[in-house]
């Protein structure tokens, strides 16, 4: 078995279809896959499909934007049974929040000189905005080279497009995770650039809400990273994930697939799921 779970399709910052992706998870060799789309469940009927048709389990997931002590956080939740009423809902606010962002970036662009907004619908058709749907744009019309150059001029703290977002606290997102039956997991862990210290009161307090599981392998984690999280998540007793967050073919250090395996002494987290 191999697990990856945390991928993203073009129904949220992901380049790829649902379909291209589980054709891409077969390439790598993939037998379990989890969608997790940002704050949208919306591509996980078209994955369920394609998955079936390449005989690969989809697991339906999404990743949920959250804010704990002014902080921004990804919760993903996986599992999850994507009609839940509670989920939908909550999905919806983050929704709201994102185009309401949107509005307010734009504006912020067009203070700096930058007309995005036409670019932009072409790059988002009916999708819900993403800041590198805006990095797109912003490549598109010269003001950058790649997104990683657009991610340093634009959209973030101190320069143009960047508009401060609170998003819902960790425990409503885990409510909302737990009643549509799905299991709550802390994406990334290191990307926050927590302090150790930090990061620990952080899991204490999300083991709280009920996150009881972290991802410990990710595709851009070296081996010594990977053996900190290992001895957290030992530690604090933590299900332990694998996630690519995978979002293109053009940002090779996060291939689909590509998440180093998980020590045997951690208890995965698909233990937690059933498999
Ligand atoms: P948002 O949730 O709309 O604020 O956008 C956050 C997303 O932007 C993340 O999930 C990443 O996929 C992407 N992102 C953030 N920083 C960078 C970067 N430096 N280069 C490329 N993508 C980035
Ligand atoms: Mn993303
Ligand atoms: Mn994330
Ligand atoms: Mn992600």
């Amino acid at each position: 078995m191999k697990f990856d779970l945390h991928c993203h399709s073009h129904f949220s910052d992901g380049d790829l279809s649902p379909k291209q992706l589980i054709a891409l998870a077969i390439e790598q060799q993939i037998t379990h896959l989890a969608l997790t789309d940002h704050d949208t469940v919306d591509g996980l009927n078209q994955a369920q499909q394609a998955a079936k048709e390449a005989k690969l389990t989809l697991i339906n997931g999404v990743e949920i934007s959250a804010t704990w002590r002014g902080q921004l956080l990804h919760i993903v939740g996986l599992g999850v049974d994507p009609n839940n009423a509670e989920l939908l809902a909550g999905l919806q606010q983050n929704k709201q929040r994102r185009f309401d962002r949107a509005e307010a970036m734009i504006a912020d662009l067009e203070k700096h000189g930058i007309e995005i907004g036409e670019e932009l619908n072409k790059v988002l058709k009916d999708t819900t905005p993403t800041r590198p749907h805006f990095a797109q744009a912003l490549i598109n019309l010269g003001y950058a080279k790649n997104k990683q150059q657009a991610f340093k001029r634009y959209l973030v703290k101190g320069k143009p497009g960047y508009i401060a977002l609170t998003w819902p606290s960790i425990d409503q997102v885990a409510a909302w995770i737990s009643a549509a039956g799905g299991v709550a997991v802390l994406a990334h862990p290191l990307r926050y650039k927590l302090t150790r210290t930090k990061l620990l009161t952080l899991i204490d307090e999300m083991k709280e809400v009920g996150i009881e599981a972290i991802e410990v392998s990710t595709a851009v984690n070296d081996a010594q990273q990977v053996k900190m999280l290992t001895d957290i998540a030992l530690q604090k007793k933590l299900y332990a994930s694998i996630g690519s967050d995978f979002h293109s073919p053009d940002q090779p250090w996060s291939g689909l697939g590509s998440a180093t395996e998980l020590s045997p002494e951690l208890v995965p987290v698909w233990q937690a799921l059933g498999y």
